[in-house]
């Protein structure tokens, strides 16, 4: 284990404008004699921006790219106009004008690459754009900080917007990289969500991704912790949209984690998790408002799991159920031939059940899916579905919980283990 590294990641939230990156100094500050490497992602919401730059430029409307191009420049460089005093932004600002560049260039492209590569090159902008502000900015205001390209860090395969990871290629570019580097500064910022593969070109590792590569990092590393700084206290055993009184998690197991995050907790990327894991490297997720609260502690004990249950919501979904037409009996045969045409449907299962003559299906409420769905089951199955139906799982249940989330509502399909239990309504 190397003591002394600590791996910090900071979320869009985290830097949306200039006062979230000084309060990101704040932060920095309160850890003064540590190595830490910092994994940040894109500007606030500059990846959905980016994302529907992307969406202009492939449909050819030149006009709106450059408009909407601007304005995320616009964003950016009202950031750094309100960092940096006049007499030191001018690096960055044409750093930044060298990006913005490109990117209007990548508009008249030959679009001879495949639409998923085109995008990871695309959308990486943003983590570019982000790491290279703040680091700067660290470097200005606490003197001892270096800029790391996680493309030259973090290997993947050509699986582009959803790349996997070539752990012997990266574990090795990091130590060769990032340790050095660690020694000389006290402060390294790299991108989240970026890598790239064999060929040097630029792959993400999907939407959400910077969590799995602050995992990534700190697993390469042997880092002493991990830090998620985030716009919520720690995990909560709900979400606060669907829920008013919320309970922090101060204590959970990666194993509850991993459970939480499988039945659809959105907290933390669902990846991480394994690769501290493995090493049994803790995961804070904490406040960056309140940097000196407890927050949320991940790690290998799993004697607190048991003592808060949890809630998870899913709503919109429809919740199918298919009879074969000639009656026959629901046999290991028709249950194979049912979940090929399910995988050709592209069909993403939440919870299933069978019953002699049926089998009933929950999948998110998505009018193409629902309807490939319909036209390839109907040749031989009788096909009910109910729409606009929720499922909702309790972790650790007990009579309370189970009776206040279906308080008023119908369970049209319930399941039940030792620890989970779980409800279809409407
Ligand atoms: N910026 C990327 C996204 O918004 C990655 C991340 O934020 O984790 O999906
Ligand atoms: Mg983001």
């Amino acid at each position: 284990m190397n003591d002394s590294i600590l791996v910090f990641k900071f979320g869009g939230a985290s830097v949306k404008n200039s006062e979230a990156v000084q309060n990101a100094i704040e932060i920095l500050k309160l850890f003064p004699n540590e190595k830490i490497l910092i994994v940040v992602s894109a500007m606030g919401k500059t990846t959905n921006h980016l994302e529907h730059l992307f969406d202009l430029f492939w449909e050819q409307d030149k006009v709106s790219f450059l408009s909407k191009a601007n304005e995320l420049k616009k964003y950016h460089t009202d950031i750094i106009n309100e960092l940096f005093s006049t007499s030191i932004r001018q690096e960055i600002l044409s750093n930044v004008t060298t990006i913005f560049e490109d990117i209007t260039r990548f508009y008249d492209k030959k679009c001879g690459k495949n639409k998923s590569e085109l995008y990871d090159s695309f959308v990486s902008y943003g983590e570019i754009l982000s790491s290279l502000i703040l680091q700067k900015y660290i470097h200005n205001q606490l003197n001892e900080s270096a800029w790391a390209d996680s493309r030259e860090l973090i290997r993947t395969d050509a699986n582009f917007q959803k790349a996997n990871v070539n752990w012997e290629k990266t574990i090795h570019n990091i130590n060769v990289i990032c340790q050095p580097q660690l020694k000389k500064h006290n402060i390294i910022v790299t991108q989240g969500f970026i890598g790239a593969n064999s060929k040097g070109e630029t792959t993400t590792l999907g939407r959400e991704g910077s969590d799995y590569s602050a995992g990534i990092f700190a697993h390469a590393l042997e880092a002493k912790s991990v830090t998620i700084w985030k716009d919520v206290p720690g995990m909560l055993n709900a979400d606060p949209k669907f829920f008013k009184d919320t309970i922090k998690l101060d204590k959970i197991s990666f194993k509850e984690a991993i459970e939480l995050s499988y039945y659809g907790a959105s907290v933390i990327h669902p990846k991480t998790l394994k690769p501290l894991q493995n090493k049994g490297i803790p995961l804070f997720v904490k406040s960056f408002t309140e940097p000196l609260e407890s927050g949320t502690k991940i790690d290998v004990d799993t004697s607190n799991d048991r003592d808060i249950p949890s809630f998870i919501f899913k709503k919109n979904q429809v919740l199918f159920s298919i009879t074969p037409k000639d009656f026959s009996f629901l046999i290991e045969a028709n249950l194979s031939a049912i979940f090929l045409k399910l995988s050709e449907a592209k069909a993403e299962i939440n919870i299933m059940q069978n019953s002699a003559l049926s089998f009933s299906f929950l999948v998110n409420e998505n009018q193409d899916k629902v309807k490939a769905i319909i036209r390839i089951l109907s040749p031989t199955f009788h096909v009910k579905y109910n729409s606009s139906v929720e499922l909702v799982t309790v972790r650790h249940y007990n009579q309370k919980t189970n009776d206040f989330v279906c308080k008023g509502k119908t369970i049209l399909l319930e399941q039940r283990t030792r620890t989970t239990a779980r409800f279809v309504l409407i």
